[in-house]
């Protein structure tokens, strides 16, 4: 296992800021991600597992990084569906390429989101009208607690919006791999507005999963930064989701507002209010601002600070909350000194959503 010392966080994520990590371990065997934790066990220091860096604000960090390196795809039959094995290093959209190459269809419209497959089930990642839950049968991780490797169902993940066990006990679980149950049988899953929308050159029926992958790809690029332009992770906030009757009267103040069901709420577009309601797309405080064509998506430029950008979010949240009553929480994991704040309670101290769901 590879040991490197005081590695800038800059370098290590993708919104490109952050002070520097103590000690970054890096494992490209299974057998290195257990032996990382008995290090840091050993020595004292909270572990926290890192991909692609694509979903956290890291200010600094007091204890160890792992860097999950491990790699491999395994395909096995099980009669109409396919089982994926991948290990945790992957980059996730090496596999959906692979997979949809293979005429597989599940992950299609997962196309393009940066980041590492043992990242994947950590918030459930989503997109276009699809979710990982949908695909996942199973995951692999390092328990550091118990120390021990443990195998969960995807019931045991228990996956919600952008969210899972993983995310609610960061840092406990080392997740080594996960297995995808893919469809032979063709299932193109197009209801979201802009698959919806999309010029497809023939009826949906006769599409394969590459050409439904490769419109992913061109409605992304037309959302999200190239990581040359800027440093981002992405939205940076979850859509809140609100209870039916809050929505409704959410409709009335705010016409237009796009709403989506989301489990027993509704789910409102975050982008939407920040753009027609509280006019912050596009606005900068600094070297950090929200992306001129995706207001959800907060980009940082050359000379911009981790705290700054937290900062920023702060500023973003407390305005909605003035013009909305709404209260939003970051989708990015923000790092503290010595653990990650998923659901930063602090972020927006003693406040509850107004329109909340319980
Ligand atoms: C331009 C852009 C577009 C994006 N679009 C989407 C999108 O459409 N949908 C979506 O859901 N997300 C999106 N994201 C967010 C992000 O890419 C995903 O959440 C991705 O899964 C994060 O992967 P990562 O390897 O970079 O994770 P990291 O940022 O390295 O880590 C994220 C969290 O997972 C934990 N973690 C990482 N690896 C492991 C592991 N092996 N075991 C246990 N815990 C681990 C970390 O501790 C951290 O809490 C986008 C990000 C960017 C920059």
């Amino acid at each position: 296992m590879r040991v490197l010392q005081r590695v800038p966080l800059c370098f290590l994520t993708t919104l490109k800021v952050g002070g520097a990590a103590r000690m970054v371990f890096v494992a490209e065997r299974k057998e290195e991600v257990a032996a990382a934790a008995l290090r840091a066990a050993a020595l004292r220091l909270p572990l926290l597992p890192l991909g692609g860096g694509s979903n956290v604000l890291l200010p600094e960090w007091r204890g160890a990084v792992l860097l999950l390196r491990t790699r491999g795809m395994v395909w096995e039959d099980a009669g109409d569906t396919v089982l994926l094995h991948v290990a945790g290093g992957e980059p996730w959209d090496a596999v959906v390429a692979r997979a949809v190459r293979k005429g597989l269809w599940g992950l299609e419209n997962l196309s393009g989101i940066p980041g590492r497959a043992g990242a994947a089930p950590v918030q459930n990642i989503s997109a276009y009208g699809a979710e990982l839950a949908q695909v996942i049968a199973a995951v692999e991780a390092y328990d550091t607690k118990a120390h021990r490797w443990r195998r969960f169902t995807a019931r045991e993940c228990a996956f919600g919006y952008r969210d899972s066990m993983f995310k609610r006990e960061q840092g406990r679980y080392l997740i080594a791999g996960i297995t995808l149950r893919l469809r032979r049988t063709a299932a193109p899953n197009l209801a979201y507005r802009d698959l919806a929308h999309f010029p497809f050159r023939k009826p949906a029926a006769r599409l394969t999963p590459d050409e439904v992958r490769r419109a992913v790809l061109e409605i992304r690029a037309r959302k999200f930064p190239s990581p040359l332009q800027y440093g981002t992770a992405g939205s940076f906030f979850k859509n809140p989701v609100v209870t039916p009757c809050a929505a409704q009267k959410l409709a009335r103040q705010f016409p237009g507002v796009p709403l989506h069901a989301q489990g027993k709420g509704m789910k409102v577009s975050l982008a939407w209010i920040l753009e027609h309601v509280c006019a912050l797309k596009g606005v900068w405080q600094g070297d950090v601002g929200l992306y001129e064509k995706h207001a959800l998506v907060l980009v940082t430029r050359e000379g911009a600070t981790a705290r700054a950008a937290i900062g920023f979010a702060k500023a973003v949240a407390r305005i909605v909350r003035e013009k909305t009553g709404l209260t939003i929480e970051p989708e990015v994991g923000i790092g503290a000194r010595d653990g990650m704040r998923v659901c930063t309670e602090d972020f927006l101290p003693a406040t509850k959503n107004v329109h909340g769901v319980s």
